[in-house]
Parts: structure tokens; sequence; C-alpha cells
């Protein structure tokens, strides 16, 4: 079964915003970096039990000029924060950030002058994932949902209309429940409504 037998009379009609975003989304290279523990269940996300490549983001690039998402895996401390905003100066736009953990998100146990308190103090934050350490699939759900919001992305002139009538992309629901059975007639609700 291919796409041809999908879309028998070879046509596709759909926007330049929505073929933007489903590459961008299809095409997230993390840049290669660990900061504590957390980074352990990230290296084991992008090993063979887990396959990140499923999502086209096995590569993990050694160069923060070829990457457009920073996985922030662990507590940062305060000789490490300006190594983080330099890598995240240097990757290229449109990029994102996720969270990962307690630590990064918030600073978690390690209230003390050595931890930065959360990484959004350093760089801007997409997806906050809780737990310590989150398990794989919590990152990858964190990943999917990053997905969604890179989908909903206004581009162009729909990015001017959307900002003035005060536009707030929708709600985002777990992997889980979005790809139930339930959760896709729920959602093709939402859109019909
Ligand atoms: S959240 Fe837990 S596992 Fe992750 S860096 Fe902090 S202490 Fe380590």
């Amino acid at each position: 079964m291919g796409v041809e037998e999908k879309l028998p009379s070879g046509i596709v009609l759909t926007s330049v915003e929505k073929v933007v975003n489903w590459s961008r989304k299809s095409s997230l290279w993390p840049a290669t970096f660990g900061l504590a523990c957390c980074a352990i269940e990230m290296m084991a996300t992008g090993a063979g039990r887990y396959d990140l490549a499923r999502f086209g983001m096995e590569v993990f690039r050694a160069s923060p000029r070829q990457a457009d998402l920073m996985i922030v895996a662990g507590r940062v401390s305060q000789k490490m924060a300006p190594v983080v905003r330099q890598i995240y100066d240097q990757m290229p736009e449109p990029k994102w950030v996720i969270a990962m953990g307690v630590c990064a998100s918030s600073g978690g146990m390690f209230n003390n002058y050595a931890i930065v308190q959360g990484v959004d103090h350093i760089v801007p934050v997409d997806i906050y994932l809780p737990g310590c350490p989150p398990r794989p699939e919590m990152l990858m759900d964190a990943i999917l949902k990053l997905h969604d919001k890179i989908s909903e992305e206004p581009l162009g002139s729909n990015a001017k209309r959307r900002e003035a009538h005060d536009y707030r992309p929708r709600q985002l629901v777990a992997s889980s429940e979005r790809y139930s059975k339930d959760g896709k007639k729920a959602a093709r609700a939402a859109s019909e409504a």
C-alpha cells in the first residue's frame, strides 16, 4: 500500500504553510550534548529500542549549525550556562528547545547557588518535560507535542493576522490520547466544530 493508492488522481491541494510545517516537524535534528543523568535517558531514546529514527531525527548533530532542536538534558550549572547559550546562538533559525527533566525545567532539587533555576533563564523553552529522570517514552511524548506545536505555527501573512487577533494555538494533548481511537475521533470533531 503506497501513497498512490490514497491519491488515485495524483493531485494534492495544500498550502505552503502546511508543507513547510510538515517538513520542519518531520526532520528535527537535535544538537549533541548532555548535561547530567537525564542525558542517559535521552541517549536511550535515540538507540534501537525506542528508535527516534521513526521521526526522522536519529541524527544528533555534532555541530549546532546543523541542529534545530536543543534538548537540555540535565541540570544547568552557572559555569555551563554561557556555553548552553552559545550553542543556542549558533543554531540557525527556526529552532526549538525542550527542557528535559525537573532540573532543566526549574532547578529541581538543586535549589542552590551553583545551579541555574530553570534553563528558561538562558534560552526560550518550547516544551517543559517533568520527571526525574523522564523515561524515553516521556521524551518521545514531548517530541510529539513539539511536532504538534510546529504544525500549528502560522507563517507569513497568517502569522500577522493571527497575532492581530490574539491567536492561541490549540491545547496540546498527550500523544497516548491523541493517537488512540477515541482521541482521533475527538480531534476530528474539534476540527469540524
Ligand atoms: S532531573 Fe533527575 S535525572 Fe535529570 S538531571 Fe536532574 S537529577 Fe538527574
